[in-house]
């Protein structure tokens, strides 16, 4: 693990995720589209990993979580209600001589970042981040709809729906996984601060009384979550954040911040809403959110701690803290030391020769087993063995097994050990025991 976050250049993940098939810049055949990113098939599969560990951690393993999935586009009532079409802004500021725009609170606004000159910025005036759309064929107020900024809001909208069907105990929480947009001012720093993104949001939903010590609870789970996406302790913070840059629905909000080469930045956040989401859905809809207690005491409004993690904030992290550079043999080399449970490929499988039938039949065998088992496992015969040993370390795949002429003589085979390169032979028949 790298210790140092100067070790690890941005440029080096980019080039990498690139390269080897993580991340692309977003419709790059037409010169892109700023702020969208897709992902090639060993992004995509590490992505998957990262969103199912969630799952698993905040939704399968736990007896009071539930999960949905709601529709990205909503009525546009939901937006009213939660504060989104009023006050969703960014400060934006325009250079009077090159027209460039820029987010007022990230740049100097002395010197234009784009041109050059002196003093051409005017006022900021606030610019709304949700994307704009019409649902139906006929473009007018009423058919106004958005592409989700956030996740949160398609679980509010169901908190009774999930209270009628299942009628669960206080406190319970309800998970979401998905896209949400942001019409950012500057998309930058890879996939950091994208305008398409994918966020995992909890709404956790207590009893006012227990704010503070349900609060702790999720401070110490969100500490899990990183120490199992492999980010050392020290890269991660947090930042309390003060009562004067808090949404003013918050009574308590901690951002988790990131060493990543671009700096200490925001991974998550972790925020007291209060019952303030309920509250305006029963103003705006005017259905009641109360929830009867089962004792028969009085009902209330729930408040909700809500944990908010961005998935490419995360990935991004991964990356960052995986990332190694070390000397084998007086050569430098450069290597993905990924969490086993999150590498895209799991298993690399070759025939130490590509061009001996033998060999490559009895690899193939052994490929099929083995992607039987595990899935995720790459046939991989491309250059000379040292050649795909080197591209495996590089997208992080724990293990390769070589198929070579004793295979075929004593039935065992070579297993090699990305992050040690050491090397040792084994029986087939104890292979998928000894990788699992
Ligand atoms: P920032 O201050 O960096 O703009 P935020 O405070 O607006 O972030 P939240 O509204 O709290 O972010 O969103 C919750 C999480 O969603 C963030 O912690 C982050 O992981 C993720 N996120 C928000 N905006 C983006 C974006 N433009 N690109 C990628 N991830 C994002």
């Amino acid at each position: 693990m790298s210790d140092q976050k100067s070790d690890v250049q941005m440029e080096d993940i980019v080039s990498l995720c690139k390269r080897r098939g993580f991340i692309y810049q977003g419709s790059e055949i037409y010169g892109g589209l700023s702020g969208t990113w897709d992902y090639g098939p060993l992004g995509v599969q590490l992505k998957r990993n990262i969103m199912n560990l969630w799952w698993k951690m905040f939704v399968d393993e736990r007896e009071d979580m539930f999960g949905v999935d709601a529709a990205i586009l909503m009525n546009q009532k939901v937006w009213q209600a939660s504060g989104h079409v009023d006050t969703f802004t960014d400060p934006l500021v325009e250079c009077s001589n090159c027209k460039a725009r820029f987010r007022e609170d990230q740049i100097d606004t002395s010197k234009c970042p784009a041109c050059g000159k002196t003093e051409t910025f005017s006022e900021a005036r606030q610019f709304n981040m949700m994307f704009k759309t019409n649902v139906g064929p006929v473009d007018n107020e009423s058919s106004v709809s958005y592409l989700r900024p956030e996740t949160a809001q398609g679980i509010f909208t169901n908190f009774k729906n999930v209270v009628d069907s299942f009628y669960p105990d206080l406190p319970f929480g309800i998970a979401q996984q998905g896209k949400a947009f942001r019409n950012e001012i500057s998309p930058r720093d890879f996939v950091f601060r994208s305008r398409e993104f994918e966020q995992m949001e909890i709404e956790y939903f207590i009893h006012p009384d227990q704010w503070e010590e349900e609060f702790t609870k999720w401070v110490a789970l969100v500490h899990e979550w990183c120490k199992q996406l492999g980010l050392p302790e020290h890269f991660v913070h947090e930042l309390e954040v003060p009562e004067e840059d808090r949404a003013h629905y918050s009574k308590r909000t901690i951002d988790f911040e990131f060493d990543y080469p671009i700096g200490r930045k925001e991974l998550l956040g972790l925020a007291y809403r209060t019952d303030f989401d309920l509250k305006n859905i029963e103003r705006v809809s005017g259905k009641s959110m109360d929830y009867r207690p089962k004792d028969g005491s009085d009902p209330f409004v729930p408040h909700v701690i809500e944990p908010s993690f961005g998935v490419e904030r995360a990935l991004m992290a991964v990356l960052v803290s995986a990332y190694t550079e070390d000397e084998i043999n007086g050569e430098k080399r450069s290597y993905l030391k990924l969490p086993t449970h999150l590498a895209p490929v799991k298993v690399a499988v070759s025939p130490l020769l590509k061009n001996k039938p033998e060999l490559v039949n009895k690899a193939r065998e052994v490929y099929a087993v083995l992607k039987k088992e595990f899935g995720n496992v790459m046939w991989d015969d491309n250059g000379n063995i040292g050649k795909r040993y080197r591209r495996q370390d590089e997208i992080g795949t724990p293990y390769c097994v070589v198929i070579d002429f004793d295979t075929l003589n004593d039935n065992t085979v070579t297993i090699r050990n990305r992050d040690t390169t050491g090397q040792k032979r084994i029986i087939l028949d104890e292979l998928v025991s000894e990788l699992s």
